[in-house]
């Protein structure tokens, strides 16, 4: 029996986290019942947005342009530089706190048994960013999970090999807790404390 276009919509829905059969119909039907043509808006946005963003050339944050906004930004600060794992990491600190300074973006922790390695966090151009003139403080806002922990310390001895100062969040983010998930008030509280180390 051939598939149908129903069941087909449905199976794709489950693509997505937390989203399982029974969520994915629920999602399928609404719209076809009633949000056709949001629906289709939808599909449209869905389809730009797989083809066109794209990674900052600077920072490595999702972004369709070729240098995103706040890497073009003049106001910000460009002697302050920040790294987190993922864009919503970026945009967790953004709203919590009054950082005014750039990003760099992994996109991931360092994790050799998957295979991820300083090139696939872009450390190479991590490395080129630590060098240029300008920059007076290094802030590693990597999670408190083994991974992060791994990742912050090998960025840590990078900018120490070219005597940046460096500092990391203060206490109050949870062991294993993910940025993310911090409420706004306590990684408002984490950033202000940041300590050298
Ligand atoms: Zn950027």
């Amino acid at each position: 029996m051939r598939e149908s276009l129903l069941g087909e919509l449905m199976d794709r829905f489950c693509v997505l986290p937390g989203v399982g059969p029974k969520s994915a119909q629920r999602m399928a039907m609404h719209l076809l019942q009633r949000e056709r043509s949001r629906g289709l808006q939808l599909a449209q946005v869905m389809e730009r947005a797989m083809r066109e963003i794209g990674n900052c050339e600077r920072c490595r944050t999702f972004t369709e342009l070729a240098i995103c906004n706040r890497c073009q930004d003049a106001e910000r600060d460009g002697s302050k530089l920040c790294i987190v794992e993922s864009p919503s990491d970026v945009m967790a600190i953004d709203r919590a706190t009054e950082f005014k300074g750039l990003y760099f973006v992994l996109m991931g922790q360092l994790s050799p048994l998957d295979g991820i390695g300083p090139a696939e966090l872009g450390l190479d151009v991590l490395q080129q960013r630590l060098s240029a003139t300008g920059l007076e403080e290094l802030i590693i806002a990597t999670s408190s999970t083994v991974e992060g922990e791994t990742t912050a310390h090998y960025i840590t001895e990078m900018a120490r090999a070219v005597q940046l100062p460096v500092t990391r969040l203060a206490q109050g983010v949870p062991m294993g807790g993910e940025l993310e998930f911090l409420d706004g008030g306590t990684l408002q509280h984490a950033f202000k404390g940041r300590q050298q180390v």
